[in-house]
């Protein structure tokens, strides 16, 4: 997506003929990209409303970097539509706090459930678990499995078949103990459902939750706003959690669920481990929607190695200029397939490559830097327009390809422009716009 935007802007500002048919016709194309990204059509023709509005393509003058203004109207149109600009509930500790999950079969409830007690847990609360799910079999031992693996007490029933009886048993059982975080996990059957719908009323009205939270997998594309639409009406929700954020799904769905419902998104699932899962941040939802590198994002998940914090930093933004520590401990810091997405420039580097392939490469192009002086490296290639031969050295030196010794140095080239842009300072990185 981020791409067709750019290019889109790319072949308004390069033109010739910078007019207002130009710039028309680039709106258009990113609204048919965010279209594509499974934004809600209306939504879109809306965002080209304002953006037009926001750019008064007349009073630019000559001078303005127009690239620019046009992205940011875009990247903060988008932020403003994923922004409910409301709370969602906080709970409060020495009390017991009833959270319940809606959503349908598949979404993610259990899982991220799981996520949640854990989260709480660490946080100094008292979570636990209970199973009202009785539709799905083996819905129980799947939640059973996953609280003891999180280490987080439980509560269902083989032999009970109705849903709400389970709730409340579960429930009463955990304020009697009491938890502090008391997390009901419900069924989302696809069949019947008016069905459904009057069964989690029912449920609500059994355990009066102070929170309920409905669970949307992001894959759920162009029908996000009917569906939440569709819950909100009966089982009113105060937040959202998109799940598998982590996949190929184009993540524009999400905006249409907040726009329909006008209910904050709390967390992001970002895969199947119980630690994956993450606060949502508007900013950084939409960088890497509109594939700007989540810089946020790659700073936090460094920091949470718990490394010392002047070290990482230093890491990041001064031996970035050294390619072969940063891709070190890239390899260090877990599935590629996640960090790809959290650094320019690299996921169009890794292409579509799965994370052993990836590793693969990234290891043979440690092995090319190795194979070249450091004077060689920093020379941004400059030095191999000189000695084409020494390319070939390197290439055989290191088991490679002079192509993919080309690569490296083009690849050397932007993490180097990267760095020089971290040191100018986060802020000045999420408001210069999407250009790399
Ligand atoms: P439920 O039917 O709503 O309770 O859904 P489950 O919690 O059972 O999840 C359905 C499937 O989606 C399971 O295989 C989960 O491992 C998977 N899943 C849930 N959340 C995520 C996520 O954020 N990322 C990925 N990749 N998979 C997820
Ligand atoms: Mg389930």
């Amino acid at each position: 997506l981020g791409r067709r935007i750019n290019a889109a802007v790319h072949d308004l500002t390069h033109s010739n003929l910078v007019d207002e048919k130009a710039f028309d016709s680039m709106i258009k194309e990113i609204g048919n990209a965010l279209v594509e990204a499974d934004v809600n059509v209306k939504l879109v023709a809306s965002l080209r409303k304002s953006i037009r509005q926001t750019v008064n393509f007349k009073e630019l003058g000559p001078g303005v970097n127009k690239k620019r203004i046009i992205q940011k109207a875009v990247f903060d149109e988008l932020c403003r539509l994923v922004d409910s600009h409301s709370e969602p509930y906080k709970p409060k500790k020495g009390k017991a706090n009833v959270i319940m999950f809606v959503g349908l079969q598949g979404s993610g409830k259990t899982t991220t459930c799981t996520k949640l007690a854990r989260w709480y847990n660490a946080r100094g609360f008292k979570a636990c678990l209970v199973c009202a799910d009785t539709f799905r079999a083996g819905a129980f031992d799947q939640l059973k499995q996953n609280a003891t693996k999180a280490k987080v007490p439980y509560y269902g029933s083989y032999t009970e078949t109705d849903p709400v009886k389970v709730a409340k048993a579960g429930v009463d059982k955990f304020k009697k103990e009491r938890f502090e975080i008391i997390i009901v996990d419900t069924s989302g059957r696809h069949r019947q459902e008016a069905e459904l719908f009057a069964e989690m009323v029912q449920i609500q009205e059994a355990v009066q939750p102070d929170q309920t939270i409905m669970v949307l997998d992001a894959s759920i594309g162009q029908q996000a706003e009917a569906q939440s639409k569709a819950f909100k009406e009966s089982a009113d929700f105060g937040a959202i959690v998109i799940t598998k954020t982590d996949g190929n799904a184009a993540g524009g769905g999400a905006i249409s669920a907040v726009a329909a419902t006008k209910t904050p998104i709390v967390f992001i699932g970002t895969g199947e481990h119980i630690l994956d899962m993450e606060k949502f941040e508007p900013q950084r939802y939409i960088s890497k929607l509109l594939g700007m590198g989540d810089m946020q994002g790659l700073v936090e998940h460094v920091q949470s190695l718990k490394l010392d914090q002047k070290d990482t930093m230093k890491h990041i933004a001064e031996a970035v200029r050294d390619l072969r520590d940063q891709l070190n401990n890239i390899m260090k810091m877990g599935p590629l397939s996640k960090m790809a997405g959290m650094i320019p420039g690299l996921s169009n580097l890794m292409g579509d490559v799965g994370d052993e392939e990836g590793s693969m490469k990234l290891k043979r192009m440690m092995y090319i830097m190795d194979s070249m002086t450091t004077k060689e490296l920093d020379s941004d290639g400059k030095m191999f327009v000189q000695q084409p031969e020494r390319m070939t050295r390197v290439a055989r030196g290191s088991g490679t390809s002079v192509r993919e010794v080309e690569d490296v140095l083009t690849q050397h080239k932007m993490m180097a422009q990267m760095a020089k842009k971290m040191k100018g300072g986060m802020k000045a990185m999420q408001q210069g716009g999407m250009g790399r």
